[in-house]
């Protein structure tokens, strides 16, 4: 399966680029919030809970 780039849902833009707010789409915490498949941010506890992949996991 070709591995494709997890894009902002916002500024279409990846992760590393991406000058968006950054907060959890769940439970806006801001604590290790990083972009997961769908586009939108995630904190830690809301990815490991919906097991929610970074790009480096996928
Ligand atoms: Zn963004
Ligand atoms: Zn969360």
């Amino acid at each position: 399966m070709a591995k494709r780039e997890f894009k902002c849902i916002v500024c279409e833009k990846p992760e590393d680029q991406c000058t968006c707010q950054k907060f959890c789409a769940l439970c806006y915490s801001d604590y290790r919030v990083r972009l997961t498949e769908d586009g939108q941010f995630y904190c830690g506890d809301c990815r490991e809970a919906c097991d929610y992949r970074t790009q480096e996991q996928a």
